[in-house]
């Protein structure tokens, strides 16, 4: 702990000194993110570092294997959060970010140790018979993947379970994304008209 409050440290000398306005115009006002996004818990993938974003921008949501239940489950933390960005922070963007080499992924393939029942019954909840399906045709480090981006397709599937994101992407104010994340440093960005994910090459 003391490593993280030495962070703090170094927080309070090297942004919050020169960043005094910006804090103060934030601290004023409501927040008012672009964009909810929906990534996985794993200490490697952070959101604001690999989208370069600033306090503010970003409404954050994240789990194990970045999974959005289904509207009506017990698992209403997701839902929570979803109907505050979408009806009272009026994102116009939602970004589900998953990452190639997924712990959460490959336990929902190889099982769970029955000491955690907890992660067991979440996972149960990313659950697709297409995926799994499709998932068998392929092996391995192969089907690790397969199984990172059916598992983003998943989730994307579910958010319109939900009837405030119907309700908005119907009336075309809200935009759905599928992106995983390489370790590596690159992103893979589901093309929805071409149906695949695609590594982005901007500058
Ligand atoms: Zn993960």
């Amino acid at each position: 702990m003391h490593k993280l409050l030495q962070g703090h440290a170094t927080f309070r000398r090297e942004f919050v000194a020169q960043s005094h306005e910006f804090l103060a115009e934030l601290a004023s006002a409501h927040q008012s993110p672009d964009a909810l996004y929906i990534g996985c818990a794993d200490s490697r993938v952070v959101p604001e570092l690999l989208t370069t974003s600033a306090p503010g921008e970003l409404f954050v949501v994240r789990n194990v294997a970045n999974l959005v239940p289904p509207a009506d489950r017990p698992h209403s933390s997701v839902g929570a959060a979803l109907e505050y960005a979408v009806q009272a922070l009026h994102v116009s963007h939602i970004v589900v970010c998953g990452h190639y080499g997924c712990g959460g992924v490959k336990a929902m393939i190889d099982g769970v140790a029955p000491s955690m029942p907890e992660l067991k019954a979440w996972l149960a909840e990313a659950s697709s018979g297409n995926a799994a399906a499709r998932r068998k045709a392929v092996e391995g480090e192969d089907q690790w993947r397969l199984a990172v981006e059916e598992n983003v397709l998943d989730q994307l599937a579910n958010l319109s379970t939900y009837p405030c994101v119907k309700e908005r992407l119907d009336a075309g104010a809200l935009t759905l994304h599928g992106w995983v994340y390489d370790l590596h440093g690159g992103l893979h960005v589901y093309q929805h008209d071409e149906g695949r994910f695609e590594e982005t090459r901007s500058a």
